[in-house]
């Protein structure tokens, strides 16, 4: 794989989803840092970005619940490179119908090479870093190069 520099912006795209055991712990550390959240754009799976919106009165863009294809969605736009960060606190400790669906979300944003935060440390360490609200360049896969290889098989 070839890999190209794709600086993410400023003002970032994250998404947020919480499974349900997870979704106090996700709006509590969205309220700690709502000051910060504020000045980018919010989005989210169906449940947590309505609780998110209503709880907190941020905007959040809400796709789809999880498990009727929100993480799917959310997936795509990480592919379409229209998501910069994912906040994601899954919870460890059930087993979730939807469970492919997670793991090809959290296979796309590796893939696309975006920052992702599945608890409140990782999350909090994300946050309070000084590249969170400044361009942050990150290496992506060069579609061209890699379709243009395909081509040739
Ligand atoms: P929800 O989905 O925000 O609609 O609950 C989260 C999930 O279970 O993936």
């Amino acid at each position: 794989m070839e890999y190209i520099a794709a600086a993410l912006p400023a003002k970032k795209t994250i998404a947020l989803i919480a499974h349900d055991n997870k979704k106090p712990d996700l709006l509590s550390w969205v309220a700690k840092h709502k000051a910060l959240l504020e000045h980018h754009h919010l989005c989210g799976t169906g449940t947590t970005g309505g609780k998110v919106a209503t709880a907190l009165g941020l905007q959040v863009k809400q796709f789809l619940s999880g498990p009727l294809g929100g993480d799917q969605q959310i997936g795509s736009k990480i592919a379409e490179g229209k998501i910069d960060c994912l906040i994601f606190f899954w919870d460890p400790f059930t087993q979730m119908p939807h469970d492919p669906d997670v793991k090809a979300l959290l296979r796309l944003a590796a893939v696309w090479n975006i920052p992702i935060a599945c608890n409140s440390a990782s999350a909090d360490l994300i946050i309070s870093s000084p590249l969170f609200n400044s361009p942050l360049e990150r290496m992506i896969p060069n579609y061209d190069s890699y379709k243009n290889k395909r081509e040739q098989l």
